[in-house]
């Protein structure tokens, strides 16, 4: 695979995060989750983890600039690699941001794709989420459950609902998501990177779409 930067957003639930995880198992893409690097730095109580964690747990957006900072040191790291941003950029400073670190690097985002999904939608999903604890495997108690409540097939750990996917938080995060990530959409419209994929086709049907995208940047 080149090394193609490849943008995935759309509001929480829509699924990117299961086609990041088949783009780095299927593809060889490294898998970049901003939200995924927050949990993590916030378990290790880091004083990234230390400054993030009210925004987290209560689904607000983190600062751009901690944003930012976290990304640049990523992006420094993985240069010429494929690279899937799961998450992020979720504001237009952060895009400019992404556009400004992958061009001091020689490179630039090749498409952003918008998996969409509407939120009532949305709400239905995430309430039924579950994470594992120890590997962070998604299930989906109505359409992936695990083979036993409560445990991860994966790995055995157990499986427990994030803070952020209570409904409350959820409609919160989809009011951010409306003012602050939907004006990506013309963003990357304007610079002709923009595909769209509806995230309601189901998870093997989205992957085929990414596919189709990507083989455009084979030649
Ligand atoms: P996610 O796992 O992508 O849904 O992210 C979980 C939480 O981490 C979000 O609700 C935000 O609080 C924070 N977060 C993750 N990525 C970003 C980002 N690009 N900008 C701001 N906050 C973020």
């Amino acid at each position: 695979m080149k090394a193609i930067n490849l943008v995935l957003f759309g509001p929480p639930g829509s699924g990117k995060g299961t086609q990041a995880e088949l783009l780095r198992d299927k593809l060889g893409f490294v898998h970049y989750s901003t939200g995924e690097v927050f949990r993590d730095h916030i378990t290790r109580k880091t004083p990234v983890g230390l400054e993030v964690e009210e925004y987290v747990t209560t689904g607000k957006l983190v600062p751009d600039d901690v944003v930012l900072e976290v990304v640049n040191a990523f992006v420094a790291d993985h240069a010429g690699k494929p690279v899937v941003y799961d998450g992020f950029p979720r504001t237009l400073p952060q895009a400019e941001g992404l556009d400004r670190v992958l061009e001091a690097h020689h490179a630039a985002v090749d498409t952003a794709v918008l998996v969409d999904l509407e939120d009532d939608e949305v709400v239905k999903r995430l309430t039924s989420r579950r994470q594992c604890r120890r590997c962070k495997k998604i299930f989906n108690l109505s359409f992936s459950p695990p083979r036993v409540a409560g445990i991860c097939d994966a790995c055995g750990g157990e499986l427990y609902q994030r803070d952020d996917d209570k409904e409350a938080t959820i409609r919160d995060r989809l009011r951010v998501y409306h003012d602050q990530t939907e004006p990506l959409i013309e963003y990357y419209e304007d610079r002709f990177k923009l595909e769209r994929v509806p995230g309601g086709i189901g998870r093997d049907k989205v992957f085929e779409e990414l596919k189709r995208i990507l083989a455009g940047f084979q030649e």
